[in-house]
């Protein structure tokens, strides 16, 4: 009803006139954002057809949206998976690829205990709540998780391509290895890499998870989650709990990550050369006694950073622990820094920091922190796009506070 009949009232009018008119000629450059809850059609025969599924439309956003469908698509495609689904989170999808693997009460997941804090109190509090269990495991140490996997026999295998905070590079290879050995399935979340430094589906894992929040978003303004899978039969699953749960990304933030996706690449390859160069001023920095940081690992990591990630770059994070390795000399280096964003979050323009222990990793008891080598002392750094001599001076200068 492009123009409303002349008959209709004023009250009429205003609600329906220049209202879903023709489709207009011309297709637009850009992904259009479809602002609307449902779609209609011109005969209820049409809808019969479209909810029987023999024929393609769209009918309910919560049930699927064009803009939200091509952001879905899009990073498919650079993944290079079979079927892809977006949520409003990137919780939402860690929940919807955990779903897919269709586990029953019982069943047991097999974490990296290095997972994203939040990522393991989903799996204890919320699955653990459906009878599902969780172990964890040493990612990095092969033959150990080898030997877990045989004893605990998991459905699912959890891990992170980079972890966080220590930034350790995972053998997705080796895991996938011992995934498909055990009959489970693999979930990778490449949220730390994205689909420009990393592909795990290529190596073996089943299942992609993204906070689209961090890199793929990459500008602080939007939150999103995506899965891919590798398998086409697992998007029935996908979109069902889409459809169920409802935590559907919005079409305005699917439009917003659609376009932070253009310059993905650009601000990969600043952010990952920005972070190389700050991550080797620091070593050897008298106020910072450790620098996380894939490159500056053993050798034997070094080979599999070049085989998982792209080369050069091995990432865009850096974790630096203080000579005085306490909670209040973290505080008082955060605090001084003028242009680094203190920032609960990643993978953005700009440079942030975070403090491990009282954010990311919270919730986790302080001995289990220790355990894991997540002292007090410790800040992430998520390296941004600015000039790297700013940046470093900043840093520098805060450091000079920490003591
Ligand atoms: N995965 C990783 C590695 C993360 O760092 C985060 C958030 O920080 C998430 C998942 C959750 O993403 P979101 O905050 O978009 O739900």
């Amino acid at each position: 009803m492009a123009s409303a009949k002349k008959s209709f009232r004023i009250n009429t009018q205003l609600v329906h006139a220049g209202e879903r008119g023709d489709t207009p000629l011309g297709k637009p450059v850009a992904t259009p954002i479809y602002a609307t809850a449902t779609f209609t059609y011109d005969s209820m025969a049409e809808v019969d057809q479209v909810f029987a599924g023999e024929k393609q439309g769209y009918i309910y956003t919560r049930y699927g949206n064009p803009t939200v469908a091509a952001l879905a698509e899009a990073v498919r495609i650079l993944e290079e998976g079979s079927v892809a689904c977006a949520y409003s989170t990137g919780m939402a999808a860690l929940h919807a690829a955990i779903f897919a693997c269709e586990l029953e009460p019982g069943a047991t997941i097999l974490a990296s205990q290095d997972l994203y804090g939040a990522s393991i109190d989903l799996l204890y509090k919320v699955l653990g709540s459906y009878g599902i269990k969780t172990e964890t495991a040493d990612f990095s140490d092969i033959p150990a998780l080898s030997e877990k996997t045989r004893e605990v026999r998991p459905r699912v295998l959890i891990a992170e391509t980079i972890s966080n905070p220590l930034l350790k590079v995972c053998d997705i290879d080796a895991c996938a290895e011992i995934a498909r050995e055990a009959r489970a399935r693999f979930i990778v979340d490449n949220t730390f890499a994205s689909p420009y430094l990393c592909q795990p589906l290529k190596h073996g894992a089943d299942f992609v998870v993204h906070s689209a929040t961090k890199y793929l978003g990459g500008h602080a303004d939007v939150m999103g989650g995506i899965v891919v899978a590798r398998d086409e039969v697992d998007l029935l699953a996908l979109v069902g709990v889409m459809k169920l749960v409802g935590g559907v990304l919005g079409v305005w933030e699917a439009h917003e990550i659609l376009r932070g996706l253009k310059t993905l690449a650009v601000r990969m390859d600043r952010q990952c050369e920005n972070a190389a160069s700050l991550a080797s001023h620091l070593s050897g920095h008298g106020r910072v006694s450790r620098v996380y940081y894939p490159a500056l690992a053993p050798a034997q990591n070094l080979d599999l950073m070049k085989r998982l990630l792209r080369p050069p770059h091995a990432g865009a994070l850096v974790s630096i622990e203080l000579q005085e390795n306490t909670r209040e000399a973290a505080f008082r280096f955060m605090d001084a820094l003028k242009l680094c964003v203190r920032s609960t979050s990643l993978g953005d323009v700009f440079t942030g920091v975070l403090h491990p222990a009282t954010a990311s990793h919270r919730e986790m008891a302080p001995k289990r922190r220790l355990q894991l080598g997540i002292t007090e002392g410790l800040v992430r750094i998520s390296v941004g796009i600015e000039d790297i001599a700013d940046i470093t001076e900043d840093i520098e200068q805060s450091l000079e506070k920490s003591d």
